[in-house]
């Protein structure tokens, strides 16, 4: 049949999609599904689907390989496909098959040498960090900058045919990076993409242009080219593709998306995209011949890295290496150790002497592939953590810093980043910018990891103790003790059990982890609310976006659901973007919450309206809340502009909230926040709201916005819409915002910074006040310190000092209470130093407790240290020389002993013990019986002097422990000593003692 290119896919896809295919589509539930099934219905028509006419003019035949993949080729001989499976690994370093060597960059200019003359037009690349984008954290593809609003029709592209060099990071591969010598966490993909409806769709010239790249461009004969037939799922998008390899190496998917998947099953896409993603690293390495792809890319970096660790390349062992490398990719391998025997097997050398010789080469490898990946994704605007992507480039880091120590070699990661940064200056001059700050972070980063590796040993011979180690306990202890493999292998090592032990450690430990992270949060995200049925309704027009001051309208009702009401119109600001909503009235009645569904507001009343669809209602705000809340959301705005000038540009909001109170700013940084950081963030912010600049709130076109102000507008996260609102305060911040704004940054009042704290890894929060906010906080400060001042009786900057020393002189009066030694020095408070800064937080973080409760712990203290001086007091006097000759003096007779009872209230238990000791020891012929009565009982004590212990037949601890008895008591003890409780009772204590010397004299 004759093939008509001009045809618009349109009455293609009727023509093709019969209701068999539709049907087998429909049933496809996962994106793999999709894929697998559309590639079987589009190689069964094949010229329905691909570029067959443009493939026969150029010589190519379709032939089907034993796999089961259709590919085209201008070899009559060739029978197998272009996968390294079918055609033996990769064969790139034998005989260099292309024409014309490029180095990376070059790879880069040549495409757009050739493309640019038929109207591609070269863009910058995004940010690698996807802040634009609500699905994904960073950027996987070259078509993730274009993810989710340009794909959808929602915004304009920033032109209908484009080129882009796109770092991208993935991270299901990190074990393989070094050791095949093609994969990478970071990469550059070269996009070619068009966006247009179906009737502007050419598919033959479009495949035209990247045959004319790769066999003119890049010289690669045509008898080197392998064309598959593949399709593509992704996202509810699919469509066919043909995948370009030449020697096992895949060179690049030229996707062809045409389709969305819905629950009536597949539909044409409006906008036709052209997804074709070239990898740059590997047309650079193929072009070049280099053994493997990292000699293609950074050649500069790997020979700084030769210099200093002297491993140079062996290249005739690696060349062989490289043949089977592939063998070693950890996703199509079980078993690692046999993977590496049967490369060992190929080279005919021993297993372990291929290991010491190869993975000195690839550890090099690894440490300048993750080093460029760190340098783009801090400098994008990441840092390392243990949450969410952050965690990855903790990951790759930790990995790099294993080799490293493992080698024993002298390579700070700063150093290659920079050594990166300098090779890659040419295309991407953006990664030069921060060096000095990424190089500050590494610092902390490293720090952290040395930290970790300290407690490791103790930690996992806890867990050792318990018997062998599962693969989740692996990654438990990675997961909340830094704790890597390596560290337990070495660890167990030096654990000698008498159990045999075995550290099994999976081969791809590390993509385990980072997918269970992507698990968790996977499900954080997946939450959804109860949605009310709005669709017969038209949007609802809000009000807010031009001026906070107006805080009226009149609208007409739309809808009312229960206590719900839904207007035409509004004023009033939903909760979003992290900002409480408004309060206020409609038609007098109260309004409690006001919400967005979709572009719908739907104000929450306290009861049911008296109004009804239809109504015209008056819509009115509480002033001072809406004047309160714009001043928050400014203030965040400030402050966050603020902490990025004093703390670096790796400072990014990653959360925010503004209420009446205050309001918190998120931000990332990777370590606590000083408090002289703290003061110069506030004093800068301030100096912001005194210079009254004039904000500048203004809806613009999304594409406009990005080009003008760059993808940091996404401050807080990705906002949808054709047109966002930026708010910008001009020389200050801009950010895609759609909160209420005050109109100069002067009415903001005073912003004070009232607590910072790390909420998670490399994630800090500030809380802050401004406006009518920070006025009553200061009232209420004023007030605690004049309370303050009334308990220790100083003024306000000589608080810190005394409560200092209130501290320590409490502290040390406790222990003289216990050893008996007294310092004069600490009955009294007399410190009179002065403290420059802010005198409660000092005085909250001194006393470990919040303001507010500063005086009642500090009167707390006080007054303790008032009692202990009692305390002290009583304890001396009972000790003295005169009351123990007076109690001698005061003795009774028995048995011409000399019987000493006497009762004491709250005396330390280990004073009456000395007393009595005391008091024996003065008195050889006494015997003493005292009582003191505490909180839990009468406590008895008694005592034998050296007379009556020698000579009489008195025992104290019996006669203790029968008398005890009575009252149901405890007690007991020897003959000369003796003690115990009478559990609490009414009893006077007149009457014990009565009874204790009828007993005695009875006896
Ligand atoms: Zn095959
Ligand atoms: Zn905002």
């Amino acid at each position: 049949m004759i093939y008509n290119f001009n045809l618009p896919l349109s009455k293609l896809l009727t023509m093709t999609l019969s209701e068999e295919f539709i049907d087998k589509l429909k049933i496809c539930k996962t994106d793999k599904e999709l894929k697998r099934e559309f590639k079987k219905i589009a190689s069964e028509d094949p010229d329905k689907y691909f570029p067959t006419k443009e493939l026969r003019n150029l010589g190519y035949m379709r032939k089907l390989c034993n796999c089961g993949t259709y590919f085209w080729t201008v070899l009559e001989e060739r029978e197998v496909c272009g996968d390294p499976a079918c055609s033996g690994g990769f064969q790139v370093v034998i005989n260099n098959p292309s024409q014309i060597q490029l180095s990376y960059i070059e790879v880069w200019e040549k495409i757009v040498e050739i493309l640019e003359p038929r109207d591609y037009v070269p863009i910058k690349r995004y940010p690698c960090v996807a802040r634009w984008n609500p699905t994904s954290e960073f950027t996987i593809a070259s078509i993730s900058a274009f993810q989710p609003y340009v794909i959808s029709g929602e915004v304009e592209p920033p032109a209908k045919k484009l080129l882009i060099p796109q770092f991208c990071l993935r991270f299901n591969d990190i074990e393989n990076v070094g050791i095949t010598g093609s994969h990478c966490t970071g990469f550059v993909m070269i996009g070619q993409h068009t966006f247009v409806p179906p009737e502007e769709w050419k598919q033959g010239e479009l495949f035209m242009d990247m045959h004319d790249f790769i066999h003119e461009g890049v010289g690669l004969a045509k008898e080197e080219i392998t064309i598959h037939e593949d399709s593509w799922a992704g996202g509810g998008s699919f469509g066919c593709s043909l995948e370009f390899f030449s020697r096992g190496v895949e060179l690049f998917n030229q996707v062809y998306t045409m389709f969305e998947q819905t629950p009536d099953g597949p539909r044409e896409l409006k906008l036709k995209v052209l997804d074709m993603g070239l990898g740059q690293e590997r047309v650079a390495w193929f072009s070049q011949g280099t053994p493997n792809m990292y000699e293609a890319i950074f050649p500069y970096v790997l020979s700084k890295l030769r210099e200093i660790t002297k491993i140079e390349l062996d290249l005739e062992l690696y060349n062989q290496f490289s043949q089977y490398s592939a063998y070693l990719n950890i996703d199509e391998v079980d078993d690692m150790d046999k993977a590496w025997q049967r490369v060992a097997n190929e080279l005919d050398i021993g297993v372990k002497e291929l290991k010491n010789k190869i993975l000195p080469m690839t550890a090099l490898y690894s440490i300048a592939e993750h080093a460029r990946s760190l340098l783009f994704a801090i400098n994008d605007g990441k840092l390392p953590s243990n949450v969410g992507g952050g965690y990855n480039l903790r990951v790759i880091f930790r990995r790099a810093i294993s080799f490293i120590d493992h080698f024993n070699w002298d390579i700070n990661m700063a150093d290659v980043c920079i050594w990166h940064a300098k090779e890659l200056k040419d295309i991407f001059p953006e990664v030069s910018e921060h060096l000095e700050e990424i190089r500050e972070i590494l610092d902390v980063e490293r720090e952290k990891f040395y930290i970790t590796k300290k407690k490791a040993g103790k930690i996992v011979e806890k867990v050792l103790k318990k018997g062998a180690i599962s693969t989740e306990t692996l990654i438990e202890l990675y997961d909340s003790n830094g704790i890597s493999p390596d560290m337990v292998k070495e660890a167990a090592k030096k654990f000698k059990l008498k159990v045999k032990l075995k550290v099994k450690i999976p081969d791809d430990f590390y993509s385990l982890v980072v997918e269970k992270h992507e698990k968790t949060e996977q499900i954080h995200a997946t939450k959804k609310e109860i949605e009310l049925n709005l669709t017969d309704i038209p949007e609802t027009e809000p009000l807010y976006y031009y001026d906070y001051t107006k805080i009226s309208n009149k609208a007409k009702v739309l809808k009312i659901i229960d206590n719900m009401v839904v207007l035409d119109k509004t004023v009033v600001y939903p909760t979003s973007g992290g900002q409480l909503h408004d309060v206020g009235t409609i038609n007098k009645q109260k309004f409690k919450d006001a919400f967005k569904q979709g572009n719908y507001i739907v104000h929450v009343l306290e009861e049911n309206p008296k109004f009804k669809e239809g109504d015209i209602v008056d819509v009115e705000v509480d002033e001072y809340w809406r004047t309160q809340l714009s001043q928050h959301h400014t203030a965040t705005h400030i402050v966050n502009a603020a902490a990025k000038e004093i703390l670096g540009s790796h400072v990014n909001q990653a959360g925010a909230k503004k209420t009446l109170k205050n309001s918190h700013l998120d931000i990332t940084h990777y370590e606590q926040i000083s408090t002289d950081n703290l003061l110069e963030i506030e004093n800068r912010s301030n100096e912001i709201v005194k210079e009254g600049i004039d904000l500048n709130l203004r809806f613009m076109p999304r594409t406009e916005a990005e080009l003008q102000y760059g993808m940091a507008i996404y401050q807080g996260g990705a906002v949808p819409g054709k047109k966002i609102r930026i708010v910008e305060v001009p020389g200050v911040d801009v950010e895609a915002c759609g909160g209420t704004h005050l109109n100069n940054t002067s009415e903001t009042s005073e912003i004070m910074i009232t607590k910072s704290q790390k909420i998670q890894d490399g994630i800090v929060r500030l809380t802050f006040t401004a406006g009518k906010a920070t006025q009553e906080l200061k009232e209420r400060n004023m007030k605690l310190l004049d309370e303050l001042n009334s308990i220790l009786r100083v003024d306000s900057d000589k608080l810190v000092g005394r409560a200092n020393e209130l501290l320590e002189k409490w502290k040390n009066l406790n222990k003289a209470l216990k050893n008996g030694k007294v310092n004069s020095n600490d009955l009294e408070l007399t410190s009179s130093e002065v403290f420059e800064g802010a005198v409660l937080k000092e005085l909250s973080q001194i006393l470990n407790v919040k303001k507010d409760q500063l005086p009642t712990k500090i009167k707390k203290l006080h007054s303790e240290w008032e009692e202990s001086k009692e305390k002290l007091k009583s304890m001396q006097n009972v000790l003295s020389k005169e009351f123990i000759e007076t109690l001698i003096s005061e003795s009774q007779n028995f048995d011409n002993y000399k019987l000493i009872i006497k009762a004491f209230e709250n005396l330390d238990q280990a004073d009456l013990r000395n007393l009595s000791i005391k008091v024996v020891k003065k008195e050889n012929n006494a015997i003493t019986i005292f009582l003191n009565i505490t909180d839990k009982g009468i406590m008895l004590t008694g005592m034998l002097g050296s007379q009556p212990s020698d000579n009489s037949e008195f025992n104290i601890g019996n006669f203790i422990k029968d008398f005890l008895a009575e009252f149901g008591g405890k007690g007991g003890g020897r003959k000369d000593y003796g003690q115990g409780l009478i559990p609490k009772t009414d009893i006077e204590i007149q009457e014990i003692i009565s009874r204790i010397e009828s007993k005695l004299f009875r006896s």
